[in-house]
């Protein structure tokens, strides 16, 4: 204890990293403090009040300088957690390893970290060089130096208007290039996320990769074999819901990232009869998510993933399997698969089956079963689920109108819609579907 103690202590006042920092004037990097959440801004201001050192930091001044609106707000200070939380009433602090504080001002959640010591020999580190744990005060120079990369490591002071810049970022991010803070090869050993986080914010920025951060990926990707599962699932969610996930696939193939870094990225680039598929429903979730939309995890995975289920299921009913038990094995191998490597949680597991479950279901459309589907809670994910399906090839767009004129239509014309159930099907299959489903269809996920 004593040891740690004097450790954090003798770290504070000497620092292992160049402390060189450039201060960037307003004309250079532009942000106006009018610019900034009024949250963020008088969360530094109380800060700095209080006599310590307050700035905004990470994306949002990297966004607010590249004209992007900012998600949210980070705050780094000197001040510890319990100094931070002590001049906020409403905050708490969160986190056991390294404590950080939320903040709370009007509607926004500002989350204030206290700078962090940058990695040393004694920093604790998985058998690869991951790094464990993450949890020392530092100096200012230090908090900038442990971020990832040099357009991350901008700290902005409101009350000022200044941007204090240790690492060239300003300068590489108006050059459009992500350059990594130190040896990249020694930082996705520290932390192999990095090498997502790379291609994300580039695809988010426009920027182009530096040769020396991209040069490593390649061999370097068996690395994210090691990171937690639920750790590789939220950055995966990051990536698929930043807006910019066709751009950021393009990259992953472009640079040939895409073999072994992500089971679920080789069963997106590299499924031939899927690709249509899953490509409109990542344009689709591009466009939710930059309209200001809501995006379902559950919803996208499900795409994701349809293809591997309906070749399992193929395969299955090709062995003599009676459809629709066939069709829920092949849903649990798929999701088993990926759970193993991608900490799929159990709920959103849940919402992939039930739209999964519901395709069968719209094959049909006699008697009483069309408007038992339509009062189903998931009907709506289910039918742009088969919409999709019909625009990329799969299925004949019939399927999918009727569907659509059926929720619209009064009774008595959803009455003379219905297709009497031994009466030819109008409906052409392709190759895929040969079989008519059989009657288990109607008992598929009725909750
Ligand atoms: P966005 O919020 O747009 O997704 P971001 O860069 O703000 O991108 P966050 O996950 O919010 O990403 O992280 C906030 C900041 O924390 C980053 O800007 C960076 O400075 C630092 N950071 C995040 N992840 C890492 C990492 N794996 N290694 C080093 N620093 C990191
Ligand atoms: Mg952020």
């Amino acid at each position: 204890m004593i040891v740690k103690l004097l450790r954090r202590v003798f770290r504070r006042g000497e620092s292992p990293v160049s402390s060189a920092s450039a201060v960037i004037p307003l004309a250079r990097h532009g942000i106006h403090r009018e610019h900034v959440s009024s949250g963020a801004r008088r969360t530094c201001e109380t800060l700095q009040k209080a006599g310590f050192k307050a700035y905004v930091v990470g994306g949002a001044v990297r966004d607010l300088i590249a004209g992007i609106e900012p998600k949210d707000y980070d705050i780094a200070t000197d001040a510890t957690p319990e100094q931070v939380r002590s001049l906020f009433r409403r905050s708490r602090i969160i986190g056991r390893r390294f404590q950080i504080v939320h903040v709370m001002q009007g509607g926004e959640t500002l989350e204030v970290s206290t700078f962090r010591a940058a990695h040393d020999a004694d920093t604790a580190k998985d058998a690869h060089g991951r790094v464990l744990r993450d949890n020392v005060f530092g100096s200012m120079a230090e908090d900038a130096a442990r971020r990832d990369f040099t357009v991350n490591a901008l700290y902005y002071d409101p009350t000022r208007e200044t941007v204090i810049d240790y690492h060239h970022g300003v300068a590489d991010l108006k050059q459009k290039t992500l350059r990594m803070i130190g040896e990249p090869r020694a930082r996705y050993r520290e932390d192999p996320v990095r090498m997502l986080r790379a291609v994300r914010l580039s695809a988010k920025l426009g920027l182009a990769l530096d040769p020396a951060l991209r040069a490593p990926i390649r061999e370097m990707a068996t690395l994210m074999e090691n990171v937690p599962a639920a750790r590789l699932f939220d950055e995966m969610l990051k990536l698929l819901f930043s807006g910019h996930a066709v751009e950021c696939l393009k990259r992953l193939r472009d640079d040939g990232l895409h073999h072994g870094l992500l089971p679920l990225l080789d069963v997106i680039l590299e499924q031939p009869l899927g690709e249509k598929f899953v490509m409109l429903s990542l344009a689709s979730t591009d466009a939710r998510v930059k309209a200001g939309k809501s995006v379902s995890p559950g919803y996208l995975f499900a795409t994701l993933l349809w293809h591997e289920v309906l070749a399992n299921w193929e395969l299955r009913k090709a062995r003599g399997e009676v459809s629709i038990p066939a069709l829920y094995e092949a849903m649990d191998e798929v999701l088993d698969i990926q759970a193993e490597k991608l900490a799929i949680t159990r709920r959103i597991a849940g919402d992939i089956k039930d739209i999964w479950a519901l395709q069968p279901r719209f094959e049909k459309r006699a008697g009483k079963a069309p408007y038992r589907l339509l009062e189903l809670p998931r009907f709506r994910a289910g039918f742009d689920f088969l919409v999709l399906r019909a625009e990329s090839g799969e299925l004949d767009h019939e399927l999918a109108d009727w569907w659509l004129d059926f929720q619209n239509a009064d009774p008595e014309r959803r009455e003379a819609m219905l297709v009497p159930d031994s009466g030819p099907k109008k409906r052409r299959r392709r190759s895929r579907a040969k079989k008519p489903f059989d009657g288990n269809a109607s008992v598929a996920a009725d909750d």
